[in-house]
């Protein structure tokens, strides 16, 4: 189905990081489940799925982004003690870091949150 999956099918759980990555949705394989790079969509415009209920638990989304966004601001004091760079080399390269790395893991979040709950109703 996707173009670019290449012969990397020996991980435990090959699903769960490319349907986060591409945002399937976990009903039809539509790639609907994303509105937002890091925001589902209300409902899959595919199959009629509603994300949004199975979404509840997502206060637990905000403590992990802070704590993700606090690690990373240490890392980059941290890499700031050692290295001393001027402050726009800290800037243009955390920046992007820290912004990608949350959507990245707030999608990872989601995606499985919304696979398991998706897989607790279907029972
Ligand atoms: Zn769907």
């Amino acid at each position: 189905m996707t173009p670019d999956s290449g012969p990397t099918e020996s991980k435990g759980q090959p699903g769960i990081v490319s349907a986060a990555l591409s945002g399937l949705c976990p009903r039809c394989g539509a790639r609907t489940l994303f509105a937002t790079p890091a925001g589902l969509a209300d409902e899959c415009a595919s199959c009629g799925l509603d994300f949004l209920s199975l979404e509840r638990g997502g206060r637990f989304v905000g403590v992990l982004t802070m704590l993700l966004a606090l690690v990373l601001i240490l890392a980059a004091l941290g890499v700031d003690e050692w290295l001393r760079p001027p402050l726009w080399a800290s800037l243009l390269f955390w920046g992007p870091v820290t912004v990608g790395a949350v959507i990245l893991a707030l999608r990872l979040w989601k995606t499985m949150w919304v696979y398991h709950q998706y897989e607790e109703r279907a029972e």
